[in-house]
């Protein structure tokens, strides 16, 4: 159960990120890809990242990414997304394993440079630094790093192998999806999970079990998915964030979607994954 976002072979690099000519040098080689990274999008023709090397803005930021299968993957920053970017979460789906990997990377860290440009303690502007995987304050000489936010998803199901759907007040009509929240400071995961459940549909969970993960850069999250298993069936949505709950059976999950009184959660997401998991094949929107 790993969908697309989790499974790329990206070789991160790490040890060159130090190195800023040799990143500079890469970006100028023409048989380095250049990824366009404009905050949620990417620069993309249908399901394939397009190289973005010919459209470079003069200011680009370049964010060393890694390489796949031998090709280095710097990212630049544009300052507005050009016709022919895509938004991420529309075409993640679409991409392989491996440039979903890259894009989610890239996606993730522009976003985190747009958002923290000043020092958190001083409040001197930061400055880019280990090929975009760091920003150093000139004025204290500190380091900052960028942040990924645990969260939890769960598959909920009672003791008949229901599954519980719930169905955020933001969301479109008819679109339902798992119970999910982030990990508070001091919490773990599995604690998460009970926390979130009894706080937005009231139930209490036992035998918590870890699915698989996520990276989900909208915009920094690491999304974890669990399967928890109700003590009890009457459930009490909290109102605020949740509006709407159900159990829905494996029989009469295809029968609602058909009728189109249910829409699942995006195929690039894990929630769609672990859903289908617990249905057991894959789904039809
Ligand atoms: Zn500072």
């Amino acid at each position: 159960m790993l969908p697309e976002l989790a499974l790329g072979r990206l070789d991160r690099l790490a040890l060159r990120r130090s190195d800023g000519r040799w990143i500079q040098r890469s970006a100028q080689d023409p048989s380095t890809f250049i990824v366009g990274v404009s905050g949620g999008d990417v620069f993309a023709d249908q399901g394939l990242l397009c190289d973005a090397r010919t459209h470079l803005p003069e200011a680009a930021e370049l964010l060393l990414i890694g390489s796949v299968q031998g090709t280095t993957h710097i990212a630049a920053t544009f300052p507005a997304p050009l016709p022919g970017f895509r938004s991420l979460r529309e075409i993640g789906a679409a991409l392989s394993a491996d440039q979903a990997a890259v894009a989610t990377t890239a996606v993730a860290l522009h976003q985190w440079h747009r958002t923290h440009t000043h020092c958190p303690r001083c409040g001197t502007a930061t400055v880019l630094a280990m090929g975009g995987w760091e920003r150093h304050c000139p004025q204290d000489g500190s380091s900052h790093f960028p942040r990924t936010d645990p969260a939890v998803i769960v598959v909920i199901t009672d003791s008949a192998d229901r599954l519980l759907l719930a169905r955020q007040a933001v969301w479109a009509p008819h679109r339902f999806s798992l119970v999910a929240g982030y990990v508070e400071p001091g919490e773990t995961p599995e604690q998460a999970v009970a926390r979130e459940v009894l706080e937005e549909v009231g139930l209490e969970v036992g035998q918590v079990e870890y699915l698989g993960s996520q990276p989900w850069p909208f915009p920094a999250s690491l999304m974890l998915a669990y399967s928890a298993r109700a003590r009890a069936t009457d459930f009490e949505v909290d109102g605020r964030e949740i509006e709407e709950a159900m159990w829905v059976s494996r029989t009469e999950l295809p029968s609602l979607l058909a009728g189109g009184t249910l829409l699942l959660p995006s195929r690039v997401s894990i929630a769609r994954r672990a859903l289908e998991q617990w249905f057991g094949s894959a789904l039809e929107d």
